[in-house]
C-alpha cells in the first residue's frame, strides 16, 4: 500500500509503497478513506517528549471503511461497515480497557507514534477501539470526530456548570471544539481569546459567544479586562489550548477565587508558576488528556443528528502524495485549521 512514512526529524515525510498492515487475529484492517492532520503529528516529527519512531507513519485522526476481520475479532463486523477508531489498540483485559478507557491502559500501542498510523491505504485497528458509524453520518464529517472528543473530553473533566463565564486562550482545533462543548452544556459566554483574525472568525462560526484579540504586551490583566468587558464578570473556568510557557500563570492571575483551570495545550517545555497566587485563590488546576470510548460514540451521535456543525474547521483536503507538502506548511502559521488526507 501507499503511505506517508515519518524517516527522521527535519525531513518531509515521504510517500511510499509500504507492506500492507498485519492483520491481528483479535483485530480490523480498516480501508483509510480520510485522515485528518493533528498538531499532535507535528509534535511527533520534532525532538521531544513524543517523537515518533523513525520509519513511521503517522497519522490518529481516521476513519473509512472495514477491510478485513481478524478471525478472533470482538463484534458483528462487516467488510464496508463505516466506521472510526480510537487511535489505540489496548490490551483488551485490564480495567481501563474495561470501562473504554483505552488511553489509560498500560499496554496500549497509539497509532502514528509506536503503531503505523491513518497517513496510509489501510490501518490495522483494534475490535474494541473501533466504532460503526451511526446511520446518516458521512465519513468526511466523521473525520472530526478526534478532535471533536479532545474538547468534549476537556469540557466534561471541567465539569463544568450551566450559565459559568468560560475563556478559551487559543482558537486552533482543540480551542474551537472546547469552545463548541461549552456552548453546548450551557456556557453562558464562550470568549475566545485568539491573535490570528482568521482563527478567531472561525471561533465565532463554531460557538465563541466573543472573541478578544490578546495585546502579546499587556499580559494576563490586559486579557482579563478585556474578558470581563465582554462578559460581565471574570472567567469562572479557563482552557488553556495552546501549550506555551507562561500561560498557565497567565491564568492564574486571571481565574477568580475557586476558579478552574483546565490545562489541554500540549507544553513540553518547563513553565514556571507562582504558586502562591493559586493558593490563596483557592484555584484548580485540571489537566485534560485525550479521550474515551464514550466521549467518541457521544460526538459521533452529535454530528449524526446534526446538533453540532464542524465542517466550518476543514480548511483543505489534499491527497496522499500532497500530503508531505501540506504537512510542512502547517508548521508555520496560516490560514488552515483541520487539514484533510482523503486516501
Ligand atoms: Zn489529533
Ligand atoms: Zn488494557
Amino acid at each position: 500500500m501507499k503511505a506517508a512514512v515519518f524517516k527522521e526529524v527535519g525531513t518531509p515525510l515521504v510517500v511510499e509503497h509500504v507492506a500492507d498492515p498485519e492483520p491481528d487475529p483479535r483485530g480490523l484492517v480498516m480501508k483509510v478513506a480520510y485522515c485528518g492532520v493533528c498538531g499532535t503529528d507535528l509534535h511527533a516529527t520534532r525532538e521531544g517528549l513524543t517523537t515518533a519512531c523513525c520509519g513511521q507513519i503517522l497519522g490518529h485522526e481516521y476513519v473509512g471503511e472495514i477491510a478485513e476481520v481478524g478471525a478472533q475479532a470482538e463484534g458483528d463486523w462487516q467488510i464496508g461497515d463505516k466506521v472510526c477508531a480510537l487511535p489505540f489498540i489496548a490490551c483488551g483485559h485490564c480495567l481501563p480497557c474495561a470501562a473504554g478507557r483505552f488511553f489509560e491502559c498500560q499496554d496500549k500501542k497509539v497509532a502514528g507514534v509506536d503503531a503505523p498510523g491513518g497517513y496510509a491505504e489501510f490501518v490495522a485497528t483494534g475490535a474494541r477501539e473501533t466504532i460503526r458509524l451511526p446511520d446518516g453520518l458521512d465519513l468526511e464529517s466523521a473525520a472530526l470526530v478526534e478532535p471533536l472528543a479532545v474538547g468534549i473530553h476537556a469540557v466534561r473533566v471541567a465539569n463544568l456548570k450551566a450559565g459559568s463565564r468560560v475563556m478559551v486562550i487559543g482558537a486552533g482545533p482543540i480551542g474551537l471544539t472546547v469552545a463548541l462543548w461549552a456552548r453546548f452544556f450551557g456556557a453562558r459566554e464562550v470568549v475566545v481569546s485568539e491573535l490570528a483574525p482568521s482563527r478567531a472568525a472561525l471561533a465565532v462560526k463554531m460557538g465563541a459567544t466573543r472573541v478578544i484579540r490578546p495585546d502579546p504586551s499587556g499580559g494576563a490583566e490586559q486579557l482579563l479586562e478585556q474578558f470581563i468587558g465582554v462578559a460581565g464578570g471574570p472567567p469562572e473556568v479557563i482552557f488553556e489550548c495552546v501549550g506555551a510557557p507562561g500561560l498557565l500563570q497567565q491564568c492564574i492571575e486571571m481565574a477568580p477565587q475557586r476558579g478552574k483551570i483546565v490545562p489541554v495545550g500540549v507544553c513540553e517545555q518547563p513553565d514556571n508558576i507562582m504558586p502562591f497566587f493559586g493558593l490563596i485563590k483557592e484555584l484548580q488546576i485540571q489537566f485534560a488528556i485525550a479521550y474515551t470510548r464514550d466521549d467518541f460514540d457521544t460526538c459521533l451521535a452529535m454530528l449524526a443528528e446534526k446538533r453540532i456543525d464542524v465542517s466550518a474547521m476543514v480548511t483543505d483536503i489534499v491527497g496522499l502524495d500532497e500530503l508531505p507538502e501540506a504537512f510542512e506548511a502547517l508548521r508555520t502559521p496560516s490560514h488552515q485549521c483541520k487539514v484533510l488526507t482523503r486516501m
